[in-house]
């Protein structure tokens, strides 16, 4: 339907506006143009290929439309348009020109640029995004390659950047510093999240068993992660690839099954061999780059919560209310500009959303002098109630469910000790045994008046002969 040199006009028009948009990122030091550099020249060999015309079809357009039969050619053309609006009446074209400028807007909204980036890996949903994006320990090994490394330096100084707005005085080199000691620890002990030591002896898995009794069918395995499965079958010297449903199934399958009984094409062939040296210093590097996130994703905890709360508003609104919201936005800002003074904080407060120490009965009235501890988090402690509330979504603790074998589910919320959720997960998969599908009592048979009888009467029934 659309012409090649309207193609190629539209070509034209993204590759100036992409320029514009990244000029102007440039300007106010914002680093994420990597995506869009990538989109131009996308859009720029497009357009090189229209103008090769290997297939003749933009010579055959040009010589249509330069006559002699123009004007027919023209209102041929007319009509078409026509027609196709007219069949078409809901169809909304949104010009490029807005297209753009939500681009723009996205930048003042932490995190969505690095949405973008993901989303295009990914197709998530933006809060689903940014209620997992921490979860690195999820994803698979074996996907964690060039392309997520780019993404995790792009999320990572988007981070680093946010902080530095939000929290000016925080000292990131120190930081750093912090995040690097701490990393090598857990790298050194294989307990860093997401990436177990590869000696892969049946000792280090002893503790990966699952017990498969109390799983009903392999959807309800597929909820612990890939990377949950993938321990449970090494434990089992099973293939442990394959995505999240095979996975599950292949371990589902062994159920009630002694190993002997199981085919052999299950079994893994060879010991998993160690990687290589690069391999390891590679993987070494990603980790590095995940343990830098996630000390970020903690200290930015209050800014991403208010940042889902706030989005799921935003989806609740209708268009009118939007806009005066905007509106309001504006006015706001331009009464903004005053405050520029030293920030004197003797108390060492933490800081609040304008970059100033809260005042002292606001940093007791929410608590944030209680600490809490929490026994699946090994004995990570949070300080006040809300951090502490919000940490139950968290990668840390999301992690140590896992660990635990355990779905992170709402009926664990305030669930802080291991002993406890183990019982209470043993509770819920009882309850849900008796609530399955018990086919002797429930399944229903009729007898030969047409009356409904459970399985075991209608047995009794036929013994005796009665039907
Ligand atoms: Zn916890």
């Amino acid at each position: 339907m659309e012409t090649i040199l309207e193609q190629q006009r539209r070509y034209h028009e993204e590759r100036e506006r992409l320029m514009d948009v990244m000029a102007k990122e440039m300007l106010i030091k914002k680093s994420t143009v990597r995506p869009k550099v990538r989109r131009y020249m996308e859009v720029s060999g497009n357009l090189r290929d229209l103008y090769d015309d290997k297939d003749g079809l933009r010579k055959e357009e040009l010589s249509a439309i330069s006559g002699p039969n123009e004007f027919a050619e023209f209102y041929n053309r007319l009509k078409q348009i026509k027609e196709f609006h007219r069949k078409h009446p809901n169809e909304i074209c949104v010009p490029m020109s807005v297209e753009f400028e939500e681009l723009l807007k996205a930048r003042e909204n932490p995190s969505e640029e690095a949405q973008i980036v993901w989303l295009a890996l990914h197709k998530l949903d933006y809060i689903t995004y940014l209620s997992t994006f921490d979860q690195l320990f999820d994803i698979p090994k074996e996907r964690k390659n060039a392309e997520y490394k780019r993404y995790l330096e792009m999320l990572l100084e988007y981070l680093q950047d946010y902080t530095d707005r939000v929290k000016p005085l925080l000292d990131q080199n120190e930081l750093f510093g912090k995040i690097q000691n701490e990393f090598e620890k857990k790298w050194d002990n294989g307990t860093f999240p997401g990436w177990p030591k590869e000696t892969s002896s049946a000792l280090t898995h002893a503790g990966a068993h699952l017990d498969l009794s109390a799983f009903s069918s392999w959807e309800e395995l597929a909820s612990l992660g890939l990377d949950r499965l993938k321990s449970a079958l090494l434990a089992l010297g099973l293939k442990c690839g394959g995505t999240l449903e095979e996975r599950a199934q292949r371990l589902f399958s062994t159920k009630g099954k002694s190993l002997e009984a199981l085919d052999s094409s299950l079994f893994a062939k060879n010991p998993k061999t160690k990687g290589s040296k690069r391999d390891t210093e590679r993987n070494k590097d990603l980790a590095f780059l995940e343990a830098q996130v996630y000390e970020y994703v903690e200290i930015l905890g209050e800014q991403r919560h208010l940042t889902h709360e706030n989005v799921q508003r935003k989806q609740a609104r209708t268009g009118e209310e939007r806009e005066e919201e905007e509106e309001e936005q504006i006015s706001e800002s331009e009464s903004e500009d005053e405050e520029n003074e030293i920030i004197y904080n003797p108390k060492n407060l933490p800081l609040g959303w304008d970059g100033k120490p809260i005042p002292y009965w606001l940093y007791k009235l929410h608590g944030l002098n209680i600490n809490y501890n929490c026994e699946i988090c090994g004995n990570y402690t949070y300080r006040g109630p809300k951090a502490f509330q919000r940490h139950f979504a968290e990668w840390r603790h999301a992690h140590g469910m896992r660990c635990l074998g355990i779905p992170n589910t709402a009926h664990f919320a305030n669930v802080t000790q291991i002993e406890d959720a183990v019982s209470l997960w043993a509770k819920l998969k009882q309850q849900k045994a008796s609530e399955r599908w018990q086919p002797d009592t429930e399944e229903e048979y009729e007898d030969s008046s047409g009356n409904v009888v459970n399985k075991k009467t209608y047995e009794d029934l036929k013994r005796q002969g009665l039907l």
